[in-house]
């Protein structure tokens, strides 16, 4: 803008020089003309007071002029008596304006071109008796002298020029600094209100910069509209347990939450550009991604990381044209796992059931068939009968209680002395204890904690009677109550058969046993420790076990105090 003002006002500065000259060099032409014709008739004037003889005119005005004069004489008929320029002339002179015109008033100018003198020529004519003497001068002389001085012209003009440029260029740096100033005084995502005093002394600027600065004020308010809305969705996908996932039709991620990331590839950044296959290499997934170009939405399952996981994925359509898609990833491991265990503890009860009963109507079956007379027989299957019937009705009363702790969300506690229940199932355990020949003892602090007494005790009792159990001759069991912060802490130790590596991890499951026909022949249902685990769990409590086969093994409780 600046350099367009510049530019204009140098243009108007050249012009309005260029038009001064010519006026200035055309009305000093005039002058200096005017001048000339003036001093030729007062210098003729004044020679002829002293006589009419042309050649003496012309002697007197050659000394006293400084140009040149020429000097005719011209009779009434029109003919040249003697012309100081040429010898001899013999064209008719009585046309001339100034020749007839001196004839007929006594005296007469004209102006044209001279063969004669080969330049423009001003002409003076006096009736002297019957003739006219006529005096001309070269007026070629003066545009002479008026075309010298143009050089000097010129350097005045481009002395103007230079500093019209300089002035210029100032002029147009001060027109433009105000708008230029404006418009840094009017930073839109600025904070500060625009000060209107400095754009007074332009009144045509105002009505501009508070039009903008309106704008400004819609154009902030929109982004901070924009922006809060923003935050709110960034919010609401940041912190939700979904994976969310926006991608375009070319499958190319818009958007993508951590949580997507984690569930299905934590090492992924997340960020925009990067296409779906790099997300997620899984065939179910991608068959998916494909699948929701022709429906509406789509929903999948597919795994990762060992998880299993759900897709929903819905089209999103603008004008007829596949524009994307949303992808909402759900983690249904644990929905998974317990439908698996649901079935498994299923087929293991039926399992579990059905093997005691099949023994007694076995029996029952060869006893009332009479294919066992012997006394001592009947009194053995008799016994057999007995035992798997004790065994099913342990079970039946095992399952009972544990989907009767399970489905206990909260207890109402009372405070609990863990040393005192301790000291109760170490008596209770006293006599299994001696019968096979293991040590049973109890030590640690007199400890209380929020509890409730009755599943605290059958916790205890669970994993004391299993160290008891699976143990050897002579070996020890040392149940502890100790504190360790802001946890009570229990723990079951015992020297007993251990717990190999491998079994480890999988101990707390339903009918889960290390060596079965060991557990069955102690009467052991394989659901004391998934009871145990969910009467910790109840408590907001933990257990851990250590074991080495062959060793021994220590269960550890710990439960907010
Ligand atoms: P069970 O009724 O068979 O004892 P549990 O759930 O109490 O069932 O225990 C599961 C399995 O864990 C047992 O069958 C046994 O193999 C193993 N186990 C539990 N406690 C001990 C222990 N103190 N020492 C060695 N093995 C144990």
């Amino acid at each position: 803008m600046q350099n367009r003002i510049y530019k204009a006002i140098s243009a108007v500065v050249m012009t309005v020089v260029v038009i001064l000259g010519l006026i200035f060099m055309m009305i000093s032409y005039n002058l200096y003309s005017r001048e000339a014709k003036n001093t030729l008739i007062s210098a003729a004037n004044t020679a002829l007071l002293s006589t009419t003889d042309p050649k003496e005119l012309y002697d007197i005005l050659s000394q006293s002029l400084d140009y040149d004069v020429r000097i005719t004489q011209i009779t009434p008929d029109g003919k040249v008596l003697y012309d100081s320029a040429a010898d001899s002339i013999t064209d008719n002179h009585s046309d001339r304006p100034e020749i007839s015109e001196a004839f007929s008033s006594g005296s007469g100018t004209a102006e044209r071109y001279s063969e004669t003198m080969s330049s423009r020529t001003y002409y003076y004519a006096v009736r002297c008796g019957d003739d006219v003497i006529r005096f001309s001068r070269r007026t070629g002389g003066i545009f002479t002298l008026f075309v010298g001085a143009i050089p000097f012209f010129l350097a005045a003009g481009g002395l103007v020029m230079v500093i019209a440029v300089l002035v210029s260029d100032k002029l147009s740096e001060s027109i433009v600094k105000p708008v230029r100033k404006m418009i840094q005084s009017m930073d839109v995502f600025g904070t500060d209100e625009t000060d209107y005093s400095e754009f007074e002394q332009y009144e045509e600027l105002e009505p501009m910069c508070r039009l903008i600065t309106k704008m400004r004020g819609e154009i902030k308010e929109y982004i901070s509209n924009l922006s809060a809305e923003k935050n709110t969705i960034s919010l609401i996908t940041a912190n939700m347990t979904e994976g969310m996932i926006l991608i375009d039709r070319n499958d190319d991620i818009i958007s993508i939450n951590r949580s997507a990331a984690d569930l299905v590839n934590p090492i992924f950044p997340c960020e925009s550009g990067r296409n779906i296959i790099e997300f997620c290499r899984n065939s179910d997934f991608l068959e998916l991604v494909d699948q929701s170009r022709k429906a509406a939405s789509v929903t999948g399952t597919f795994s990762a990381e060992g998880r299993f996981l759900r897709a929903f994925i819905s089209r999103i359509d603008s004008s007829d044209k596949i524009s994307g898609a949303v992808i909402i990833i759900v983690d249904e491991t644990e929905i998974h796992l317990a439908e698996e265990m649901r079935r498994d503890f299923s087929a293991n009860v039926s399992h579990e059931l059905k093997t005691p009963l099949t023994t007694v109507r076995g029996f029952a079956e060869m006893i009332g068939g009479g294919m066992i007379t012997d006394p001592e027989d009947t009194k053995k299957y008799g016994k057999r009968i007995y035992d798997e019937a004790t065994r099913l009705l342990n079970v039946i009363n095992d399952i009972i209680r544990l989907s009767e702790i399970e489905e206990k969300k909260a207890e109402i506690f009372t405070s609990v002395n863990l040393l005192e229940i301790a000291d109760d199932v170490a008596e209770s355990l006293k006599e299994k204890a001696d019968s096979l020949n293991v040590q049973l003892s109890v030590t640690g602090e007199d400890l209380s904690v929020p509890a409730s007494r009755g599943y605290i005790y059958e916790m205890i009792y669970n994993l004391t009677e299993n160290a008891v159990k699976y143990n050897r001759p002579d070996g020890k069991v040392l149940v502890d109550i100790s504190r360790a912060g802001d946890k009570a802490v229990i723990t079951v130790a015992d020297n007993g058969i251990g717990i190999p590596k491998e079994h480890q991890s999988r101990i707390f499951e339903r009918f889960y046993r290390v060596d079965k026909s060991h557990s069955k022949q102690t009467g052991g249902t394989g659901l004391g420790l998934s009871i145990v685990k969910h009467i910790a769990a109840l408590h907001q409590g933990t257990i851990s076990l250590e074991s080495d086969y062959g060793k021994g093994t220590v269960f550890t409780v710990m439960l907010p105090v």
